[in-house]
């Protein structure tokens, strides 16, 4: 594993809003990433390309691998539950590297790692119903599952 997460952000929600001072639910005017560096005892700090260069963390190329396949997965993921009725507010991904030296996602996606919002009522879908304590957690990613199942047995 690559101690790296890679979070892409389509609408402001969760730390930027407190960090940035963005509205929550602002959509950006392009998806961001933004990169932390995976340690417990630092707290997993945000961190830049230069400081992940600069401290062996990857290299020029794999960060460029990483942010492509970070957009790429966003596109689809966003098509995938926009057609879900379901917004792909933002996520979190991690990345490996094989024994021959190839990038490849690691971990989870899932409603852990993700903020996902009802198109139409901004229910929240997603882990925050745990964070904020608002209850029915286990109904609403039930509720993701059974969305995306339905949209893939009528494709
Ligand atoms: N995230 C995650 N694991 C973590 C922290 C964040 O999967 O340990 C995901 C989180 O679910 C959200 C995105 O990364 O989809 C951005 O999280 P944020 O920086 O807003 O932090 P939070 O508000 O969750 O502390």
């Amino acid at each position: 594993m690559i101690p790296l997460r890679l979070v892409v952000r389509n609408v402001a929600a969760g730390s930027i809003v407190r960090r940035l001072g963005q509205a929550e639910g602002t959509v950006f005017r392009e998806p961001v990433i933004e990169l932390s560096y995976k340690n417990e005892a630092l707290d997993h700090p945000l961190i830049n390309r230069h400081h992940a260069v600069a401290m062996g963390i990857a290299d020029r190329a794999e960060l460029d691998i990483m942010c492509d396949v970070a957009y790429r997965v966003n596109d689809v993921l966003d098509g995938l539950f926009r057609a879900c009725g379901i917004r792909l507010v933002d996520f979190k991904l991690e990345f490996g590297r094989t024994a021959a030296g190839e990038i490849v996602v690691a971990d989870e996606i899932s409603p852990d790692t993700c903020r996902l919002w009802d198109l139409e009522s901004g229910r929240r879908l997603d882990r925050d119903r745990f964070r904020r304590d608002m209850g029915d957690i286990v109904a609403a990613y039930q509720e993701v599952y059974d969305r995306l199942c339905n949209h893939a047995k009528n494709d």
